[in-house]
């Protein structure tokens, strides 16, 4: 979509009942049917295994493909690294439904398709005065497989990004089009829904007055600073993220992400002992940081700062896998360190490890589900056997506390375990039958962690 159709739907939104319809349907299905080329995920790591992959345009095609096929599931923009968005039949891909619906100036409501990118509308939402509360370090990523994993950025404050849906629309087993809001008592369990209730057509997002972020990044915490002062330097701006690679003792770079409209006067050159960098930065040391939205404290808008990669280059590095871990924030530094003991099994497999807070939420399959948390993330080198074969020693020294993994990324943990771990997962279960009795949207993601 471009900035001039954008505005022209905002301003239509904002003229007429506020709202504008959703948008029409043709009677005759033109969706696109793609079978023959192997397909992988953005990462290169996974194959998907269904024999079709369909991109629908509007919201009928995909209630009549959801009707009419059996096993299947929605695809966002490929980005998990497991087999979560893959079907043993069909793949029905939101490639296509990407439009933004409608902006509620006066609600701060808004709507989008489900595939779309927030890359895709952040620009022209920033221009029409609004922002989103925070992003994920990437804007690549569509919004609904975003939510449906709990994708998250970083903030002591902040909620993973499902925090911010007000609403969805989507698509039952049945072919029915639904509407969830809030005060829905489904709400809590579909919106970080793992696909598992059916496919999300559009999704409404609160938004709030557009803001100013600036972004300084330092080098080199000791380690033994971090442990010190963790809370404080993890609530020293709006979104903070720590970056090492576990070698040396230490945290190689801190990105602090601030608002300007509130405390954000210059932190000096001496953060905790780190010093302040003298060019951008990218997490991943030896890569150029061209990638990565701008640093040195410029100011610029939320949506080029929050994330840490700009829409128009390849984020991270690549080539990679990633596996993430959560446990609670008041264990963070025990955690931490229970992990470092691994260092030297860890930094030989490692691209780079990245440290975030994320504040409690009420969705029930959440890592965060009641609970402020902490998250150790791995980016790895491709290399899956010795990666697969260190995850488990990670997950157990953070068993203690209770870790639960990413559900995008890299895990191994028992699904048994798991399960304990969440305190509504018979809750979930339940209702994940209840809406989808005959298993179209299961697949072995789902059969193995969650059925
Ligand atoms: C380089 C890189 C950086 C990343 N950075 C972060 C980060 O900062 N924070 C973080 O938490 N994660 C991060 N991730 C992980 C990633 O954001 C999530 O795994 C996210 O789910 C990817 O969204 P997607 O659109 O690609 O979903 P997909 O991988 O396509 O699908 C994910 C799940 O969502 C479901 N789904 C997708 N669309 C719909 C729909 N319309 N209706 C119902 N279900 C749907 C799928 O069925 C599947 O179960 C990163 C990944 C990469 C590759």
């Amino acid at each position: 979509m471009t900035r001039k159709e954008f505005l022209k739907i905002t301003s239509v939104a904002m003229t007429g009942s506020m709202m504008i319809p959703w948008a029409c349907s043709s009677k005759e299905t033109r969706v696109e049917e793609i079978k023959e080329e192997i397909r992988k995920n953005w990462a290169g790591n996974y194959t998907y295994q269904a024999k079709n992959l369909y991109e629908p345009q509007t919201v009928e095609e995909v209630q009549e493909l959801v009707l009419k096929l059996s096993k299947q599931k929605a695809l966002g923009s490929t980005h998990c690294f497991n087999d979560i968005a893959d079907s043993p039949e069909n793949q029905i891909s939101t490639k296509k439904l990407n439009k933004v619906v409608s902006l509620d100036k006066e609600k701060k409501i808004l709507t989008v398709e489900s595939g779309a990118r927030y890359g895709d509308f952040a620009e022209e939402l920033d221009a029409a005065g609004f922002a989103l509360a925070n992003l994920a370090s990437l804007p690549h990523i569509t919004v609904a497989g975003a939510c449906a994993t709990a994708t998250h950025g970083s903030g002591v404050k902040n909620g993973n990004l499902a925090t911010q849906v007000a609403g969805i629309e989507l698509v039952t087993p049945s072919g029915e089009l639904m509407t969830i809001d809030q005060n829905h008592p489904d709400f809590p369990a579909m919106v970080v829904g793992l696909g598992a209730f059916g496919i999300i057509t559009k999704v409404s997002l609160k938004v709030e007055d557009t803001f100013q972020v600036r972004q300084d990044v330092f080098l080199n915490l000791p380690l033994a600073s971090m442990e010190k002062n963790f809370e404080e330097i993890m609530s020293s701006g709006y979104s903070v993220s720590l970056f090492t690679d576990w070698t040396n003792k230490n945290i190689s770079e801190v990105w602090v992400k601030r608002r300007v409209d509130s405390n954000s006067e210059d932190l000096g050159n001496d953060f905790f002992g780190a010093i302040a960098a003298t060019k951008n930065m990218h997490p991943i040391q030896a890569l150029s940081a061209e990638p990565c939205s701008e640093q040195m404290g410029v100011p610029g808008p939320w949506y080029n700062r929050l994330p840490h990669f700009k829409m128009g280059f390849t984020p991270s590095a690549g080539e990679e896998l990633q596996s993430e871990f959560f446990i609670p924030r008041s264990n963070a530094v025990k955690g931490i360190l229970a992990v470092e003991k691994l260092n030297a099994e860890i930094s030989p497999q490692l691209l780079v490890t990245e440290i975030r807070t994320i504040a409690s939420d009420n969705f029930w399959m959440s890592p965060c589900y009641h609970q402020d948390s902490v998250s150790i993330h791995f980016t790895w080198k491709q290399n899956p056997t010795e990666v697969m074969a260190l995850i488990p020693k990670i997950e157990e020294v953070l068993a203690p506390f209770s870790v639960k993994p990413h559900w995008g990324k890299l895990f191994k943990v028992n699904p048994a375990t798991l399960h304990q771990r969440y305190t509504k997962f018979p809750e979930f279960l339940a209702l994940a039958k209840q809406y989808d009795p005959s298993g179209k949207f299961r697949n072995a993601y789902l059969d193995l962690n969650i059925y």
